[in-house]
């Protein structure tokens, strides 16, 4: 996968070179090239950013300096059928998912714009779709940052995991929380030693009777998901459910017999 970001600190992104993703960049899984904007600029100042329309605090990101920017690593006077996916960080659009993560790593190639100041200027995004680029504005969470850098590592982090090759073991990324169709949180995960510090864990896991530790960490994630994430129970398609589900279901207070649960105490 092809990764450019573009950023007016392009050294934050050294971290990259840390941990799995940096593994994954020295296996030539993922090549990233972080961009600093300024070098599209023609003025001594290599300004970026200019007052708002309208008037308002703060500075907004240029939409010339980001086309000349945009034009060339999106190849967009070029015939090339595979354009890359451009997006954009943005704490006031929809927020990104695991299902997001999951899709864009089928992707060949994505390009970042990571804003600063009160953000970039709305027509950028508008102009490059209308030139039938897929571009994506996401949000990371119902707060507000100082800059897209952030939000975008965190969406990268979550996109190559899943790339093949990625996680030494494959499996780590099958059931995890928000994974799959029917999405939930993942159980409680615990290691030795099986009592710390008065603690045990739970009897269960010590059996070695599969089916039972199977049964308790699915109950587990039920359980979990409807006091922290109703809204995902909810979202759960009952026909997939199997009849231990739907028992568990019910003794939390939910109703399986149409397309979703619902809540009826
Ligand atoms: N004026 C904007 C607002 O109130 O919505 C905030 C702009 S923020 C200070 C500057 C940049 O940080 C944004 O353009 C975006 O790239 C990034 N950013 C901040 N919070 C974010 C979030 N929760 N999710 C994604 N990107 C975020």
């Amino acid at each position: 996968m092809d990764i450019d970001i573009v950023s007016v600190f392009p050294e934050y992104f050294d971290v990259l070179d840390l941990s799995l993703l940096g593994k994954a960049k020295s296996k030539g899984l993922i090549s990233v090239r972080a961009h600093n904007l300024r070098d599209w600029t023609h003025d001594v100042h290599q300004s970026v950013d200019d007052t708002p329309v309208g008037g308002g605090a703060g500075m907004v990101m240029k939409p010339a300096v980001w086309a000349e920017c945009l034009d060339e690593l999106l190849g967009i006077h070029t015939e090339s059928p595979d354009r890359p996916i451009l997006i954009f960080p943005n704490p006031s659009a929809p927020l990104f998912t695991q299902q997001d993560a999951t899709e864009l790593s089928h992707a060949q190639h994505l390009v970042f714009g990571c804003g600063r100041y009160e953000g970039y200027d709305a027509r950028i995004p508008v102009y490059y779709r209308e030139r039938g680029v897929d571009v994506r504005e996401y949000s990371i969470g119902d707060y507000v940052l100082n800059g897209g850098e952030v939000a975008v590592s965190v969406m990268l982090e979550a996109i190559t995991r899943l790339l093949p090759g990625f996680m030494g073991n494959p499996d780590s990324i099958v059931e995890e929380s928000y994974t799959g169709g029917n999405a939930l949180l993942e159980h409680n995960q615990y290691t030795k030693p099986a009592t710390w510090r008065g603690l045990d864990v739970p009897a269960v896991l010590l059996s070695g009777d599969h089916a039972k530790v199977d049964r308790f960490r699915r109950d587990e994630a039920l359980e979990k998901t409807n006091r922290i994430r109703p809204d995902l129970i909810a979202q759960l398609d009952c026909h997939a459910l199997s009849k231990a589900d739907r028992k568990t279901l019910i003794e939390l207070g939910w109703e399986v017999s149409g397309d979703h649960p619902r809540r009826i105490s």
